[in-house]
């Protein structure tokens, strides 16, 4: 049976602070609505003994109001490891709770919405490894952790775009196999001088970003820094003045406290770290990955009454898949 939560009661614990906290990214008359979800989800993580992972792509009411860990794909990874709970929600996409439960088979993982998947996970199967794997003997298979646990348990160890170039470096090899994202692949290719062979996938939110809009956003927004992730097209690192993954970008704003500054990544980046230094100005193109939008505070809620939806990794999978990711996890 569901459990029941108080909304009447819970709505004054969540008032003038909180708020306080995410005013400038979302206006006062939605979060009255947001305050009883963020109260019920609360009272929830209670009951169930459970801790939610936020992506730095979810929205501020999930990443600054009810998340217990934030991070990108390699945060999330290793704090997953770190759990004390019974239950773990990942507000984000699929492959990132296939990660958490690769790491954490006994524990429950929620995932709010099954449809929350990633077009760099769909690009490519296992059975596309495998023919590289014949293509190209003995070269190794280095898998951006956005993928499918089943691609993963084809490959040899993990990446994430923050520790791409130390995985590779790391293998002592002339030439890897790098999968499935070209751009990231092209983009460590020219930092490490190791031969990349590519696939063709491409985040569908980071391809849209173009060399020219970067000139326009200089002209129009006159000193503005550009800070760029390397799954955009390599032309756009090109003009950018620093690449690097969301947790790199997120500590180049801290350190340097740019006065005007363009994130060239999703959305919702742009609004968590911009929360946090209001004084500095952000320009915000906006490209929205619409499988993190899956993920809503009313569907966190509904996870954890109903404990739905469970993600589950065949056991066959699990073990080579969890092989892959904990070899990363080991670089340093
Ligand atoms: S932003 Fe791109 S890489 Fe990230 S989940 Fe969305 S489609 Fe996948």
């Amino acid at each position: 049976m569901a459990p029941v939560v108080d909304l009447q009661r819970s709505e004054k614990l969540y008032a003038d602070d909180l708020y306080e906290k995410v005013r400038h990214a979302i206006p006062a008359i939605e979060w009255p609505v947001h305050a009883k979800e963020i109260d019920a989800i609360m009272a929830l993580k209670r009951t169930r003994n459970a801790v939610i992972l936020a992506h730095n792509y979810q929205t501020p009411e999930i990443f600054h109001c009810v998340a217990d860990l934030v991070g990108d794909s390699l945060a999330l990874a290793r704090e997953a490891m770190t759990v004390d709970a019974d239950v773990i929600v990942l507000a984000g996409v699929h492959f990132m709770a296939e990660t958490a439960k690769l790491l954490n088979p006994d524990k429950t993982v929620l995932i709010p919405d099954l449809g929350a998947g990633c077009s760099l996970a769909e690009s490519i199967r296992p059975e596309d490894v495998r023919l590289l794997r014949q293509a190209y003997p003995g070269v190794p298979v280095v898998t951006y952790v956005n993928t499918s646990a089943a691609v993963k348990a084809e490959s040899d160890i993990c990446c994430t775009s923050g520790n791409a170039r130390a995985v590779i470096e790391s293998l002592g090899v002339e030439r890897v196999i790098m999968l499935p994202d070209e751009y990231l692949a092209r983009n460590v290719a020219a930092d490490t001088g190791v031969e990349v062979i590519a696939w063709k996938g491409h985040c569908e939110v980071h391809e849209l970003f173009s060399a020219a809009e970067v000139r326009e956003l200089r002209e129009d927004y006159p000193g503005v820094v550009v800070l760029a992730h390397p799954e955009c097209p390599p032309e756009v690192i090109a003009e950018a003045d620093f690449a690097g993954s969301t947790a790199a970008m997120a500590a180049y704003v801290a350190h340097n406290r740019p006065a005007r500054v363009v994130l060239l990544t999703e959305c919702s980046m742009s609004d968590n770290v911009a929360i946090q230094y209001p004084e500095l100005e952000f320009v915000r193109p906006c490209n929205l990955c619409p499988h993190m939008k899956k993920i809503t505070l009313g569907n966190i809620r509904r996870a954890l009454e109903t404990m739905r939806h469970e993600v589950t990794i065949d056991p066959a999978l699990a073990a080579p898949a969890r092989r892959a990711v904990e070899r990363m996890l080991a670089v340093k």
